[in-house]
């Protein structure tokens, strides 16, 4: 990776994304960080890391974010993968609901693993298989106000609040980052 732009930037921050094997993370990333859809994604061996450039109130932002993509049951690197996290993705798929059931033990893997004031941002993914939905928008909203998390729905295929996503969070990163700073 170009390190010779990091200069250019006013901050780093590495963000990580969570959830079930096949909830979508993997285009989740692609889509963020290169406008890409994979239909026929397959598992990346070990962890995936991309990167994006952005502005956010002034500021040029490298977001760097990584994916386990597949490798969630085999990850005995969890303490290396939360180190340094800023922000965490959790992903449900909308038409799983065990995905949804599940979301317990990765909050449970967070709160052990990682950064006191991490920005957690719940996402559930692809909305354009509405036909298929197992969990209601209303519930997913209910669960992320319990748990004190940001909440939005997604779609990678159709490119539908990817970049709004990751933005509120790097957003919300930003704003702790530089109150911090002052
Ligand atoms: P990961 O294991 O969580 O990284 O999930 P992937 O990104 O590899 O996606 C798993 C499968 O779901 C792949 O077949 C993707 O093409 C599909 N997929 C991912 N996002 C969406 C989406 O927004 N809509 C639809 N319809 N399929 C998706």
């Amino acid at each position: 990776m170009g390190d010779a732009f990091d200069e250019e930037c006013d901050y780093l921050f590495k963000c990580v994304l969570i959830g079930d094997s096949g909830v979508g993370k993997s285009n989740l990333l692609s889509r963020f960080s290169k406008d890409e859809f994979r239909l026929d994604s397959k598992p990346t061996i070990g962890v995936e890391i991309a990167y994006r450039k952005i502005k956010i109130k002034h500021k040029l932002i490298k977001a760097q974010i990584w994916g386990t993509a597949g490798q969630e049951r085999f990850r005995a690197i969890t303490s290396s993968y939360y180190r340094g996290a800023l922000g965490a993705m959790l992903v449900f798929d909308i038409t799983r609901r065990a995905t949804f059931v599940s979301l317990r033990k990765w909050l449970h893997e967070l709160r052990e693993f990682g950064n006191e004031d991490l920005v957690v941002i719940l996402v559930g993914s692809k909305t354009d298989l509405e036909q298929s939905r197992e969990v209601e928008k209303e519930e997913g909203k209910v669960y992320a106000e319990t748990e004190g998390l940001c909440f939005m729905e997604t779609s990678a295929f159709k490119n539908l609040n990817v970049e709004e996503a990751f933005l509120e969070m790097i957003t919300k990163i930003h704003d702790i980052t530089s109150q911090k700073t002052l």
